[in-house]
């Protein structure tokens, strides 16, 4: 059946400028790195990227290594987008990133001009697309001279295969230099991909405050830790979840203690009316510092439920301390 998106797409969702750019990005993206590769079911993946726009999630996160095989969500989205989205383009915020190894030999990995540039032009053939609106360095190479990844990022928004550039996982000093380098050319850094959850707050110790300072935004990866942050596993570990097939969750991560954690943060959200999930989100979300969520799904219900984090944002100051005082404890 021809998609047609849903025309109240707009209603629900809110949306935030990413620091001092002119764009705004979904409190809730949807990222592509698990269910999306060529051995997941592709009727389950279409239903989710729907129901995502439908929700009003404008902005959908890729790299040229998620899979598997790497490189076949990008295939598979660029499918989706001939098939359902290619009319929204133009409301489509459409990111990729390089810095992993997707292929042999020394060109294939880390960061220097020459794989970045080619490893774009991959990813765009394989979504079909003329350009990116964010690309990314996926993470810091300790071997190549920061200015050449940087100079590779700039050259890529002049050639107008990227809009927007942003860096993933920089701690807060390659990030000063990186804002630094990029301002002198003209491309000052859009915005920062970290890690950050309610059980990893590393952001906290110093990076917030650099990409505050230099009006970067940034946008929370694995928010609810994997899924961890969610009511899936408070009583075990369910079939079919992520833990049980163990790719990138170990059971071993699962232990008494973080379940202890976790059925107390249960016990808040249950008392501000929500799923744990959703107080995850809007905790991530709180006080503006984050510009969005980036969650991941294996089930349309489960964006569905996430999106409803809107719902209640605000958190009470005894909220946050007992929320910190679980986390310490
Ligand atoms: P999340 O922390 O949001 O975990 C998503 C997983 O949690 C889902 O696949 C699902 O797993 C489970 N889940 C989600 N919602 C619910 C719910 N309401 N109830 C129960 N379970 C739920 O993020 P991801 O780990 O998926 O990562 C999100 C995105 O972040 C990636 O797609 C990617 O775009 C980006 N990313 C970037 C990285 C980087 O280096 N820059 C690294 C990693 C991710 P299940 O299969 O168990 O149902």
């Amino acid at each position: 059946m021809v998609y047609v998106a849903a025309s109240n797409r707009y209603e629900h969702m809110q949306y935030r400028r990413s620091g001092h750019s002119g764009l705004k990005l979904p409190l809730i993206s949807f990222g592509l790195w698990h269910n999306f590769g060529g051995v997941d079911a592709r009727k389950t993946g279409k239903e989710m990227i729907r129901k995502a726009f439908d929700l009003g999630i404008t902005h959908f996160d890729l790299a040229n290594n998620y899979g598997p095989p790497p490189g076949s969500a990008e295939e598979f989205f660029g499918e989706i987008l001939k098939t359902d989205l290619a009319p929204y383009r133009d409301e489509l915020i459409i990111s990729s990133k390089a810095g992993y190894k997707m292929w042999d030999g020394p060109y294939g990995d880390w960061g220097s001009k020459k794989y970045l540039v080619s490893s774009l032009d991959q990813s765009l053939k394989r979504m079909g697309l003329e350009y990116v609106d964010v690309f990314y360095h996926h993470r810091p190479d300790p071997n190549t001279p920061l200015e050449e990844t940087m100079h590779a990022l700039d050259l890529l928004v002049r050639q107008g295969k990227a809009l927007y550039i942003g860096i993933s996982s920089y701690d807060a000093k390659q990030t000063s230099e990186a804002v630094k380098i990029l301002n002198d050319m003209g491309t000052p850094l859009f915005i920062h991909q970290p890690a950050y959850s309610m059980l990893n707050r590393w952001i906290e110790d110093g990076l917030q405050e650099v990409l505050e300072e230099n009006g970067v935004g940034s946008i929370a990866f694995v928010p609810l830790a994997q899924g961890l942050l969610t009511s899936k596993y408070l009583n075990g570990i369910p079939k079919g979840s992520r833990a049980s097939k163990g790719t990138s969750l170990s059971q071993e991560e699962i232990t008494d203690a973080t379940i202890s954690k976790l059925i107390q943060l249960n016990e808040i959200a249950k008392e501000r009316n929500q799923s744990l999930a959703q107080m995850s989100l809007a905790w991530v979300l709180r006080e503006g510092k984050v510009t969005s969520a980036l969650i991941g799904a294996s089930k349309v219900e489960q964006i569905e439920e996430n999106v409803k984090a809107l719902d209640h944002l605000a958190f009470s100051k005894s909220e946050l301390e007992m929320i910190d005082s679980i986390l310490t404890s």
